[in-house]
């Protein structure tokens, strides 16, 4: 096993695996910019070293830098996280020629999953179904020509693509051309690579996605799905495990393709087999992500593994601890990431100071946090600041348990989504699992007054009486009395039909 490893990233990820390797007793290390230096990441790391200025291409994405760190500190391996070096099959070559495990699969498999198109042809080999459409990069002339043979609507992809980039929807034949530009020329600036091609426009799919883990000694397994359909512009906002729509019948079957298509690829460590389900439960292998997903903890809430320690156990050449036969899925789990953003202008970024925080607790709930009272929260990142995650016994449980953890959350001096996934989490839809991709633009979109000016009232009422209570909490040196008449929590449960 693994004596030291340091950690590519920052943010709440950062501390998710630094805290996996604190249980393993394995030492870490984090990297961070000269934005980041009072990071809670760095705070708790046990060790930290800056790799350059804010700007992610010179720290955070800075190869050099961060190998040179590695060797520094003796790091023996390195967790990308997510974003950032996480699926970048240059980093892990040149890690495996510094002689630093990379933890996450080799790079010859990112390479393959890495393409859109290369991952579709795979699929495709191995006999898993994918949308329909192109299994190779095209030309301008092409992507017409197999838009008008698939039918609209049309989806043009980067064949690098990823975080919705480089993607745009066709819905009529007008806008072919118009969009083909736009593609190519985003999909060039976002990633340096022109490559496109089409595939068909599902209708209101959902998004199910599969967890898989390989070892290096040829066993793979699935550890079951989450539900990703709750999303804003292709991007998701809510997961879940299970997904309400998957049995057991087709679980196995999603399963078994995930891990048909990962051993077609050589495929070791954990990764994400993504598909879109229609409404007649067909399933289209979409892409695969090589890394560990920001919504992985609730498939941890409902298998019970640590993924991060599975991966760092792979990494070190340990077999797999587990087979697929023992696997059990119990309960339910959902998350809702926390941006820093504010839901009533349009999910404009809200960076700023945290002026006061409190976290919820109690049973059943979990939270990925990476930020604390009195931080700044940086103009230069995603602007995912949290994510809470709850489980219950059935969804319906995770669901209200979700409720009262929004509830307690408070966060002052900057907007966040948490209005947001209040709204979402009494939506009768949502409760009667009734989502897919469109759900939030059916629901929410068009509208947003229906609940805009009460949710506000509730989030400024709340606000002003928790920074109220506080204040008398210092003055009278002790701490303010949850419970009483002017409770925050108690209004807001009011307000949102939990309480009388
Ligand atoms: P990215 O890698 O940029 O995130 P994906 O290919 O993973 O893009 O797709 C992201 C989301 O976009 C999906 O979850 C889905 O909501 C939507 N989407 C992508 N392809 C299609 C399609 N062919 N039909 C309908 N929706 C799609």
């Amino acid at each position: 096993m693994f004596r030291k490893i340091l950690i590519a990233n920052r943010g709440e990820i950062a501390i998710r695996v630094i805290r996996a390797c604190r249980e393993l007793g394995i030492a870490n290390v984090a990297v961070f910019s000269e934005a980041d230096r009072s990071s809670l990441h760095v705070r708790y790391a046990d060790e930290a070293y800056c790799v350059g200025p804010a700007p992610s291409v010179r720290s955070y994405l800075n190869m050099d830098a961060i190998l040179e760190v590695a060797k520094r500190s003796g790091a023996e391996a390195i967790h990308p996280g997510y974003g950032f070096l996480a699926e970048n099959a240059e980093f892990a070559r040149r890690c495996e020629a510094a002689g630093i495990v990379f933890i996450g699969p080799p790079s010859h498999a990112i390479r393959a999953m890495g393409s859109k198109t290369s991952a579709r042809k795979l699929a495709t080999a191995a006999g898993v179904p994918v949308v329909p459409g192109a299994i190779e990069d095209l030309s301008d002339a092409e992507v017409e020509t197999c838009a008008r043979e698939i039918g609209l609507p049309v989806v043009i992809k980067a064949a690098a693509g990823g975080g919705g980039k480089g993607m745009r929807v066709v819905q009529t034949d007008a806008d072919l051309a118009s969009a083909i530009r736009a593609a190519r020329s985003e999909a060039q600036s976002a990633f340096g690579d022109s490559a496109i091609y089409v595939e068909k426009y599902l209708v209101a799919p959902r998004h199910v996605e599969m967890q898989i883990l390989a070892d290096r000694h040829g066993n793979t397994i699935y550890l079951g799905e989450r539900e990703c359909s709750v999303q804003r512009r292709h991007q998701k906002v809510i997961e879940e495990a299970p997904s309400p729509i998957v049995d057991p019948p087709l679980r196995r079957r999603m399963g078994e393709a995930a891990v048909r298509l990962a051993k077609a690829a050589g495929y070791v460590n954990a990764g994400t087999v993504e598909f879109l389900v229609d409404r007649d439960r067909n399933f289209y292998f979409l892409e695969v992500n090589t890394r560990l997903q920001v919504e992985h903890p609730v498939t941890e809430m409902v298998t019970g593994l640590d993924l991060v320690k599975e991966q760092i156990a792979i990494a070190a050449g340990e077999p797999l601890r587990h087979r697929q036969d023992d696997l059990v899925i119990r309960g339910a789990a959902i998350e809702c990431r926390i941006y820093a953003e504010d839901p009533f202008q349009n999910f404009v970024p809200s960076p700023g100071r945290i002026m006061g925080l409190r976290e919820p607790g109690g049973a059943g709930v979990r939270i990925e946090s990476g930020v604390y009272e009195g931080y700044e929260v940086p103009v230069f990142y995603d602007p995912l600041i949290a994510k809470l995650i709850t489980w219950g016994q059935d969804r319906l449980e995770a669901a209200q348990r979700m409720r009262r953890a929004l509830m307690e959350y408070t966060i002052h001096g900057i907007k966040t989504t948490i209005p947001f996934h209040q709204r979402v989490m009494v939506d009768p839809e949502f409760l009667r699992g009734e989502i897919d991709t469109t759900f939030i633009d059916r629901r929410f979109a068009g509208r947003p007054h229906a609940w805009d000016d009460s949710q506000r009232d509730v989030a400024l009422v709340a606000a002003a009486l928790h920074a109220f209570l506080r204040d008398q909490a210092r003055v009278a040196a002790r701490p303010a009395r949850a419970g009483s008449a002017e409770s925050p929590w108690k209004l807001a449960a009011r307000q949102a039909g939990l309480r009388r």
